[in-house]
């Protein structure tokens, strides 16, 4: 696959990125594509190593390792190379459904297992997935593909993130009649009102939903189902329902002076400067929100890296990161080799754009926050930050973060973002659908399903597997698409 040589004749190349300082002066994306001389070289790259780790997606170490929707990795960076990317497309088009998404968010769990990863650099497989589609766009090979025999069966699809849309999308080609009902005011979930516009643009979804309704999926914005709808109305109504409402509740840092105003969780801040962005056609952003002000991050993973770089483009005067654990090595640790996810530090884009404009890191490990403070009018001003530990537990075994006494500091914070995760689905949701979850509120499927304890009730994506990645929400989208139909048909050839 690839040229056999390849990896030896020509350096990884990727997209040229816009300078952070330029690039914070909107939120729009910032990466610039190879051209398509310089991706074929790039596919070229893969070198036929026999084992393709990079489309295992199993757990290793407890993590996923290679790509959870199987996609035929060497296949197509084979078909880029050759230059035949129409096939490239029809191949990607059997394992993925929406490939423009993972190519642009997807932490691209197939490149950290490449082979070539573990002595040189790997083969740049999500940047050929972007090229396969984008292509695939521009020449007009997407087209909507409307099922020629309706089979008279019909599911609501409640949740219209990745995992939702991937499984309507499926079901529909199957012949079924899909709604999806979502209750935020566009469709696309977490791709919509989580992920920012600079990592990915919001019309991508727009094109993908465009197509989805031409083929006959019917979208239901604006509605709560459990509060607007009540989940017997749609037992009544549709044949099957399948729940892929996300892992949306937050985790709260439970500590004094909380109720303080200008305290937001991440995804309400990040979702509502994308909708004032989407509003007002790009022509306004909620400055107001961080501008000239300190910004306080509490949580060092993703979101919390999409905070900052948000919170720059608002303006902010300082953004600080805090995150509990400890820095993560730069190298791979010895119980931590290839072809396992590398648990080592990542200096993602909102962190390489506060290192440019406030000349440092934003993050501070092994630290959190003990107090908030307000101002007189009751709006958060400071926040007591302490530092913490390691301990063995000495029950468990387990490393516990524990408070370092007299660590305290004080640091000025007008806008804090919440970004310490998620707990599990909501409790109204499960409970309209009297839906059996587990200790994390996540939904209980069959063992390897996606089948409930309610009958006729499925569920995918975050809610069931707890708060994950798009790329496992759209593996799940599909999988459950396949369960629900065999339950309609008898036999599913999904
Ligand atoms: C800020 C942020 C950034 C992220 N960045 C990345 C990234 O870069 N790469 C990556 O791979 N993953 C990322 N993730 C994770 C990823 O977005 C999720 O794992 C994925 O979106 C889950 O998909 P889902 O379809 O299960 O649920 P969601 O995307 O959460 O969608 C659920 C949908 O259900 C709707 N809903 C809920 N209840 C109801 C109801 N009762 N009635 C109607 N509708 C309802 C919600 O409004 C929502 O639209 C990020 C997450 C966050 C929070
Ligand atoms: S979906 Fe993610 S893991 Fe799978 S091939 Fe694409 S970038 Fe890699």
């Amino acid at each position: 696959m690839g040229k056999p040589t390849g990896f030896l004749e020509y350096e990884r190349e990727t997209a040229k990125v816009l300078p952070p300082k330029v690039r914070i002066s909107n939120f729009k994306e910032f990466r610039v594509p190879l051209n398509k001389e310089k991706q074929e070289r790039q596919g070229a790259r893969c070198m036929a190593c026999g084992v393709p780790f990079c489309q295992s997606g199993m757990m290793l170490g407890g993590m996923a390792s290679g790509c959870p929707l199987h996609n035929l990795v060497p296949e197509t960076n084979d078909l880029v190379y050759t230059g035949n990317w129409e096939q490239a497309y029809l191949r990607l088009s059997k394992t993925h459904s929406f490939p423009e998404f993972t190519s642009r968010v997807c932490p691209a769990l197939c490149e950290e297992a490449c082979t070539c990863n573990l002595d040189s650099e790997p083969v740049s497989t999500k940047e050929n997935e972007r090229a396969i589609i984008e292509t695939a766009f521009e020449e007009g090979w997407v087209q909507p593909r409307p099922p020629k025999v309706r089979t008279g069966k019909s599911v609501a699809v409640i949740g219209s993130g990745p995992s939702g849309l991937a499984a309507a999308q499926m079901l529909n080609h199957r012949g079924h009649e899909v709604t999806v009902f979502e209750r935020s005011d566009r469709v696309g979930g977490l791709l919509r009102y989580g992920i920012p516009n600079m990592k990915l643009d919001k019309s991508v979804i727009d094109r993908r939903i465009k197509l989805m309704e031409e083929e006959g999926v019917h979208f239901v914005t604006g509605m709560n189902v459990g509060v607007d709808i009540k989940a017997e109305e749609l037992l009544k109504k549709f044949d099957r329902v399948l729940l892929t409402c996300g892992a949306s509740n937050p985790r709260d840092i439970k500590v004094p002076g909380r109720e303080a105003k200008g305290i937001y969780f991440a995804v309400d801040f990040l979702g509502r400067v994308t909708k004032e962005l989407l509003d007002s056609d790009f022509a306004k952003a909620p400055y107001e929100l961080a501008k000239g002000k300190n910004v306080l991050v509490i949580g060092g993973g993703d979101t919390g890296n999409d905070c900052v770089g948000t919170a720059i483009r608002l303006g902010a005067k300082s953004v600080t990161q805090l995150e509990m654990m400890p820095k993560p090595p730069v190298k791979r640790a010895e119980d931590n080799p290839w072809p396992q996810w590398p648990k080592v530090l990542k200096t993602d884009y909102g962190q390489q754009e506060a290192i440019a404009v406030f000349g440092h890191d934003p993050r501070i490990y092994q630290t959190t926050v003990k107090e908030f403070v307000a101002d007189k009018n009751g709006n958060v001003c400071k926040a007591k930050i302490m530092k913490l530990k390691g301990e063995k537990d000495a029950a468990t075994g387990r490393l516990q973060m524990v408070p370092v006494e007299g660590s305290e500091e004080v640091i000025p914070a007008e806008l804090v973002l919440i970004a310490a995760g998620f707990l599990g689905s909501q409790k109204y949701v499960t409970d309209a659908f009297g839906v059996a979850v587990n200790a994390r509120t996540n939904v209980e499927t069959a063992a390897e399903g996606y089948q409930t304890s309610v009958p006729r009730v499925f569920a995918a994506g975050d809610m069931r597997r707890g708060q994950s990645l798009v790329v496992w929400a759209i593996r799940e989208g599909r999988e459950a698409a396949r369960a629900v139909d065999e339950s309609l048909m008898g036999y599913s050839n999904l």
